[in-house]
């Protein structure tokens, strides 16, 4: 089964919305064709607005790097689905290790941002992941299955192969320690068959699966060699225009 290639930058709190137009403004005429590959800019809500303006009439896309799973009410400081789906913003990063390890994020949180997504026109990326620890007391797979189980609760299947699930070892984000390709491709692997559980081949053979953690240019073609790495959420490496050019180019 082939799957597109989907390659997220997910910048963090970094860029002003001056910083964000100008990078946006470098790349959104140079990405692949969106039959071939899809490439996506996660930025800081402020930025959304005029990301969204900026690449409309391109084949780049803009995500979120987190959402509510209310629609309105009383959380002050947070960015609704509602809000995003007005903006025109078309995917949103769900469960990253910073927001679960900092922001309290848990499973069941993911789990109802997922559902809110999709009431939203939202495509999620749902990031999952083991820690150091977990990887060194072999207990990745319980680890990674619970995460995946547990985002796709109440999830149906024709939903299901829209997620975007990216695999993303906390020991590797930031560190320059990328997992090897084979490493990578296992854990992607055992997330499909995960996938396979809760639903059945056909759904999870069309669910793309990325690979996150020190992600670059000089990495990221033997991860994509690899039979269930779909793409890659790439932090530090999609800052530069040139990196995020190179990156969204080897997965053509
Ligand atoms: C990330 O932010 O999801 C990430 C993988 O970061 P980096 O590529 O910098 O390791």
């Amino acid at each position: 089964m082939s799957r597109k290639p989907i390659i997220a930058g997910n910048w963090k709190m970094n860029k002003t919305v001056k910083e964000a137009h100008e990078f946006v403004e470098a790349v959104k005429d140079k990405v692949p064709a969106p039959e071939i590959v899809d490439s996506v800019i996660a930025a800081p809500f402020l930025a959304l607005d005029r990301l969204v303006a900026d690449a409309k009439g391109s084949d780049l896309k803009i995500a979120a790097e987190n959402v509510h799973f209310e629609n309105s009410g009383a959380y002050t400081g947070e960015v609704s689905p509602v809000m995003l789906e007005d903006l025109g913003v078309q995917y949103v990063v769900i469960g990253h290790s910073e927001r679960r390890a900092m922001f309290a994020e848990t499973d069941e949180t993911v789990n109802k941002k997922v559902h809110a997504s999709f009431a939203h026109h939202l495509v999620p990326i749902v990031c999952v992941g083991e820690t150091l620890d977990e990887r060194e007391g072999g207990r990745w797979q319980a680890v990674v299955k619970n995460q995946v189980t547990k985002a796709f609760a109440g999830v149906p299947a024709d939903q299901a192969t829209a997620v975007v699930v990216a695999y993303e070892p906390i020991w590797a984000i930031g560190t320059g320690k990328t997992a090897s390709s084979e490493q990578a491709n296992e854990v992607c692997h055992f997330i499909r068959e995960t996938i396979t559980a809760l639903y059945d081949l056909a759904t999870a053979e069309q669910v793309r699966i990325q690979y996150g953690g020190s992600v670059k240019p000089a990495n990221i073609g033997e991860l994509l060699a690899q039979s269930d790495i779909d793409g890659a959420l790439v932090g530090g490496a999609s800052l530069q225009p040139e990196s995020f050019l190179a990156l969204v180019d080897a997965a053509k």
